[in-house]
């Protein structure tokens, strides 16, 4: 298997730091509004790149963190007059419900970077005590950029030019950074805004420095993949691995994946044009099947065009996979007899499409070949299934049509529903929970059935619950 990998900047083998396991990790979202449709690029692309390593074999060990402490969701909370908290909750719960939607997996761990100050505090006394940060007057903490002698080198960016970039873009009120360059790791409040205590100031960490500290928790100090967009390459991925592996001492991450932007009738989607989309907007008009079929169309790195023609033809591709899904399950199901010598000849010609379609994946997840592979076992089922043809042999086709839909998160046959009584099995759990006050509990149970595609709603008539 084969990937793009940003730092060498050439596709490479991927071998794993352990064997049979991948520790990776993802920039998530900063949840101060509804996810949009370029922050569901990388979450469907991942998770594919997921599930294609676990279709391999591999254990995946998958951490993608919510920034739940940032001005927007600060900017938010004081519009609504609410706290920070009850902004970033409502969102981390409407995200769940549209990565459940698009059928991205949740991942091993969600972690949330309020619930991780104490080792961002510890990771930047440990730069600090070898040199690497610095505290001024007012409590703000600055990462020394020119100690790592290594900075720039994710995004190919020489020292000397980013210096004077940086020079003419000195922000007034930074005048106590010893360089321009210097970012962030800690910062003091503002009145009204949530802060932590620490050894420098009151106040809250900078943005870099919770993935940092999140990627080392929960997957170690080497980790095998580190993604996100494109636009994360610099400063923020930059940034992480000058504060990792200045405090560890070791190679962050063995391999860097970017997916390319969503742009919108051609233009770059973004808030400031007011062009984009929330994924919750396009549910309204599509399946988020279709949604994520359309984004699997093109190859991750290559930069995607949102149109109105290409959802309908996706909606249409989708069907045309679908429809030949349930005519294999029909045949299948009417009829009992064992595979023919002939279906037997035939089946391993259907079998040739998974050496493509893994041959397309394995190529730096080329998920768009991955498709047209998947378009040629259809058109082959099509054609070759018939009212002559045994149960088994539909079944078998029908076995790897599925299987492949499923490396691609494509539902193809109806989802089994979850049953009412295991739903109110989790609920009565949960209410257990909350009497014996392990509120930890209960909200890992109320997260699990959200990704289940279960909202509660805590009413005085008691818990009500809804399929969303
Ligand atoms: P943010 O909430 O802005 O930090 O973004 C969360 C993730 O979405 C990051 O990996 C971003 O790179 C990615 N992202 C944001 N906008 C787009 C876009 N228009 N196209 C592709 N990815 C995007
Ligand atoms: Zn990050």
């Amino acid at each position: 298997m084969k990937l793009f990998n940003t730092m060498t900047r050439r596709k490479e083998e991927f071998v794993p730091l352990e064997e049979g396991k991948v520790k990776m990790y993802v920039c998530g979202p900063t949840v101060y509004n509804l996810i949009h449709i370029g922050n569901a690029r990388p979450m469907i692309i991942f998770d594919t790149v997921r599930r294609y390593m676990e279709y391999k074999g591999y254990e995946v060990n998958f951490v993608s963190n919510f920034t739940d402490v940032d001005d927007k969701i600060i900017k938010k909370a004081i519009e609504e007059g609410v706290s920070a908290e009850e902004v970033s909750r409502r969102y981390i719960d409407e995200c769940k419900k549209d990565m459940a939607g698009m059928n991205v997996k949740p991942a091993t761990v969600h972690p949330q970077a309020t619930q991780e100050i104490g080792g961002m505090i510890e990771m930047i006394q440990t730069l600090i005590d070898k040199g690497y940060a610095y505290a001024v007057s007012d409590g703000t903490v600055y990462f020394r950029v020119k100690k790592f002698k290594e900075y720039g080198k994710l995004s190919h960016k020489n020292l000397d030019d980013l210096q004077s970039g940086f020079r003419a873009l000195q922000v007034s009120g930074e005048e106590q950074k010893e360089d321009p360059m210097d970012f962030v790791l800690w910062k003091p409040k503002k009145e009204g805004e949530p802060y932590w205590e620490s050894p420098w100031c009151d106040g809250r960490p900078g943005w870099h420095i919770e993935c940092s500290v999140m990627s080392k928790k929960y997957l170690g100090e080497e980790i095998d993949i580190h993604a996100g967009g494109e636009d994360l390459i610099f400063p923020h991925h930059e940034n992480e691995i000058a504060q990792s592996e200045c405090c560890n001492g070791k190679i962050f991450a063995k391999y860097w994946m970017h997916n390319g932007f969503l742009n919108i009738d051609n233009r770059k989607m973004s808030k400031s044009l007011g062009n984009f989309r929330t994924v919750r907007e396009i549910s309204a008009q599509y399946d988020l099947q279709v949604l994520r079929f359309f984004m699997l169309s093109a190859h991750y790195r290559s930069p995607l065009n949102f149109s109105a023609e290409l959802m309908e033809s996706s909606k249409n591709a989708l069907e045309r996979i679908v429809e030949s899904a349930g005519r294999l399950r029909d045949r299948k199901e009417a009829d009992s007899r064992d595979m023919t010598e002939e279906e037997k000849t035939l089946l391993a010609e259907g079998g040739s499409f998974i050496t493509k379609f893994e041959d397309a994946m394995d190529d730096d997840f080329n998920t768009a070949d991955a498709l047209a592979a998947v378009f040629e076992l259809v058109k082959f089922a099509n054609t070759r299934v018939n009212e002559e043809s045994t149960g088994a042999f539909a079944g078998s086709l029908l076995d790897i049509l599925v299987k492949l839909c499923d490396v691609l998160g494509l539902i193809v046959l109806k989802k089994e529903e979850v049953l009412d009584k295991d739903i109110e099995a989790l609920i009565e759990e949960r209410q257990a929970a909350r009497k014996a006050k392990d509120f930890a509990r209960a909200d890992e149970i109320r997260g699990r059935l959200l990704d289940m595609g279960i909202e509660l709603k805590d009413t005085r008539e008691g818990v009500k619950w809804k399929r969303v």
